[in-house]
């Protein structure tokens, strides 16, 4: 199931939502509506939160565990002669390729998972980004 998730701008939480054909977007918590989704395959047109045309791809990945393995490796140098680092790093890099892709909105911060993702979309360009700043 494809699902929407941000910061609600009303209430401030954090919300993940159930996305379909002709659904309102209405978080949980408050009743909010943030928008409606009229089709699922053109979703990536025109944010359906903002109407922002411009989205990013990344890694839905958790960084901390990342930082995690590569800490453990850093404290296992001394005992392994540096062979931890290349362990973990590959151990790291198996985590990350396994990791699916997201997509989100410049503009609102809306994370799109669970969507086949346009071939043409990028990861995050940080000149596109600035321009989105002020809306955040
Ligand atoms: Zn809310
Ligand atoms: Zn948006």
């Amino acid at each position: 199931m494809p699902t929407i998730s941000r910061f609600c701008p009303q209430c401030k939480k954090y919300a993940r939502l159930n996305v379909l054909d002709d659904k309102a977007l209405i978080c949980p918590h408050c009743q909010n509506q943030w928008g409606k989704i009229t089709k699922l395959e053109t979703i990536f047109e025109r944010c359906p939160i903002c109407t922002c045309r411009q989205f990013y791809t990344d890694k839905d990945f958790n960084q901390v565990l990342g930082f995690l393995v590569m800490a453990v490796g850093v404290v296992l140098v001394p005992l392994t002669y540096g062979l931890s680092l290349a362990v973990f790093a590959l151990i790291d890099w198996l985590i990350y390729r396994k990791v699916a892709k997201l997509v989100a909105c410049y503009r609102c911060g809306g994370e799109f998972r669970g969507f086949n993702i346009p071939s043409q979309l990028k990861g995050f360009m940080h000149h596109i980004g600035l321009k989105y700043d002020k809306y955040r």
